[in-house]
């Protein structure tokens, strides 16, 4: 089970890496997992290493009071994929990253508004910015709780963007359409001032979302 964690962790990693989401050694992912004694807690990417260096057994596994298991110093930002996962229990992984177009967004503080319907994928009419904090701080984490409420995804100021998702799979998926829709409001800057989606617009396309894919999800 835990190499099995430790595994897809680092496809993902490398999934971010090969996709252009991610370069360099920026950028972490996590995924609870249970310790060896089956105790809570969650793997984490190591800190400060490329993707094209890391092995599985580089993951670090941690548990909910901030103690680490491994042979690598964990991600930096261990303190936000904890408190995510500690107080998010419909979410099993995080994923954050310095992809270019929300990173471009973070720097100007803005939330991204209802400019296009599929904003409703991240939970709700926005995808709020939460304030600047040093990066690996406390701070930064409890900011980025509070941005992420009823949300899947945030902006952290001039800093990058985090994804939260049921699976692995399906917080790279917000993380891709995200990106995708920063990309898409900043080019709407450029030219003019986008029309934004009312409450009740956004309304019918969170409960059609209700279904969309539906036959999808079966096969
Ligand atoms: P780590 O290499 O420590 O995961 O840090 C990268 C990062 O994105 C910090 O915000
Ligand atoms: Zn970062």
């Amino acid at each position: 089970m835990l190499q099995n964690a430790r595994e897809q962790l680092l496809t993902i990693s490398q999934q971010l890496c090969h996709s252009g989401l991610n370069r360099g050694t920026s950028g972490n992912v996590s995924v609870r997992a249970h310790g060896g004694a089956g105790q809570a807690g969650f793997l984490i990417t190591p800190s400060g290493m490329t993707v094209n260096k890391m092995t599985p057994a580089d993951m670090v596994w941690m548990d909910f009071a901030g103690n680490a298991t491994g042979s690598r110093q964990p991600s930096s930002e261990w303190r936000f994929h904890l408190d995510i996962l500690q107080h998010r229990p419909e979410a099993n992984a995080v994923i954050h990253i310095h992809s270019m177009f929300a990173t471009t967004l973070s720097t100007l503080r803005l939330d991204l508004p209802a400019f296009h319907y599929m904003i409703a994928l991240a939970g709700g009419d926005s995808v709020r910015c939460a304030p600047y904090a040093l990066f690996g701080s406390q701070q930064l984490s409890d900011y980025a709780l509070l941005a992420l409420q009823d949300r899947q995804a945030c902006l952290l100021a001039n800093h990058g963007m985090i994804a939260i998702g049921e699976t692995l799979e399906k917080a790279l998926n917000i993380t891709q359409e995200v990106e995708t829709l920063c990309e898409q409001y900043l080019r709407a800057l450029q030219v003019g001032e986008p029309h934004i989606l009312n409450q009740q617009e956004m309304l019918e396309v969170q409960e059609k979302f209700k279904n969309y894919g539906a036959w999808a999800k079966k096969a």
